[in-house]
């Protein structure tokens, strides 16, 4: 009996210490409370969605915002990953990179065309970004690839999925020009479907989102993902002006939308073919707020980078910044998916003219 009264005494201080260290540890975490007040109040969210994917008791939902659906363990990995959260990221250019203060370091830049009649039908611009991911899937570069697709049920509201198929990815091509909160899925990606090295297709925000993740408390997830590709961006919009300007003010079908494009203005292309033109000055209300804190255009913590304007028009312009990047589309183009062309540093005219745009305008986030 004392044995056993002696053995309780210690088993009980045992955990009273374990207890203790896991307070204290709590204590020093910031939980969903210092995310929402320090980020998601002050309108600095871009709708990655890093914070939902991480969060290991899936208490983070989210609808235009992220938001607490549960109760909170403080455990700080939200926090921690955010890209618009505390901290900065760590992240050096390659050493025989060309630095660019505009548009980010690089390796160097191609133009990009796919070569598959069924990808240039859907893409938006050359099908560059979904020949690459096409190209690695085959090989097994990558197992899979966080891409945008729409919601099957609401014609251009975007929707992440997880595609392990090269229909699935191709089925996704086209922009989509709102914040799907594609890391939403994240954990789908790593302990669902077991994925070890995917690819993630991102806005500058997101990409900056998964070089956070991987140096943050999540990094067991960032390091599955393998090949980052990052999309040129100036701003993304609410969904609701696909609402209330397209469908509503212009008493458009959504679903005889076949292409949104922005060139001055929003340029819808009609099933048939017919174009309707929508002023910016109409979109401008329905930025996203966390877009005007953004000073990166050109996703400079890509692997590679991918962008309408610089080459020609039915043309990806293509930015390798990391081997990873340029391996990626060297498969691209080695197994025939994709066709490139070498081009002058004259193709970075506009891309640098946007990037100081997008810098010169950036607010500062404070803290
Ligand atoms: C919000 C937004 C704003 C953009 N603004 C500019 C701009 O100002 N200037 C410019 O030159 N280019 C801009 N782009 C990039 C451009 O629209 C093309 O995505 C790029 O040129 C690649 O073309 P592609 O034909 O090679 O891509 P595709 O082969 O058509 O593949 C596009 C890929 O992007 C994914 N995708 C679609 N929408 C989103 C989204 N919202 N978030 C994350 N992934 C998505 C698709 O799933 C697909 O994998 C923007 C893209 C987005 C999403």
């Amino acid at each position: 009996m004392k044995i056993l009264a002696e053995e309780l005494v210690m088993k009980n201080e045992g955990t009273m210490k374990e207890q203790k260290k896991k307070t204290r540890r709590k204590k020093d975490r910031p939980d969903y409370g210092v995310l929402d007040k320090l980020v998601i109040s002050k309108g600095y969210c871009c709708g990655c969605g890093v914070c939902v994917g991480v969060c290991p008791v899936e208490v983070i939902g989210y609808e235009a915002l992220p938001k607490l659906i549960g109760e909170c363990i403080s455990c700080g990995r939200c926090s921690d990953a955010c890209p618009r959260g505390l901290g900065r990221i760590n992240m050096e250019p390659q050493k025989e990179a060309i630095k660019d203060g505009l548009v980010g370091s690089y390796l160097n830049i191609l133009a990009g065309k796919a070569t598959k009649t069924e990808i240039l039908e859907k893409a938006q611009d050359g099908g560059a970004v979904t020949s690459i991911l096409c190209a690695c899937l085959e090989s097994g570069y990558i197992d899979g690839a966080i891409v945008t697709r729409m919601d099957p049920e609401r014609p251009w509201k975007p929707v992440p999925m997880i595609a392990t198929t090269k229909e699935e990815i191709i089925s996704a091509a086209g922009t989509k020009y709102h914040y799907p909160f594609e890391f939403s899925v994240l954990k789908k990606a790593t302990k669902e479907l077991k994925l070890q090295s995917f690819s993630v297709v991102t806005r500058p925000c997101s990409t900056e989102g998964v070089r956070r993740l991987q140096q943050s408390r999540s990094k067991k997830s960032g390091k599955a993902i393998k090949l980052v590709v990052g999309l040129f961006c100036m701003e993304a919009f609410h969904t609701d002006f696909i609402d209330e300007v397209v469908a509503g003010g212009m008493e458009l079908s959504l679903s005889n939308i076949k292409k949104i494009n922005i060139k001055r203005d929003f340029v819808l292309t009609l099933d048939g073919g017919s174009l309707v033109d929508i002023s910016m000055k109409k979109a401008e209300p329905y930025i996203r707020t966390g877009c005007r804190f953004c000073s990166d255009f050109a996703s400079e913590m890509a692997d590679v980078s991918a962008g309408a304007v610089g080459t020609k028009n039915g043309w990806t312009t293509l930015i390798t910044r990391t081997d990873i990047g340029k391996e990626a589309v060297e498969i691209a183009s080695n197994s025939g998916w994709l066709e490139t062309r070498e081009v002058s540093q004259k193709v970075l005219t506009t891309p640098h003219a946007l990037a100081k745009r997008k810098k010169d305008r950036a607010i500062p986030i404070l803290r």
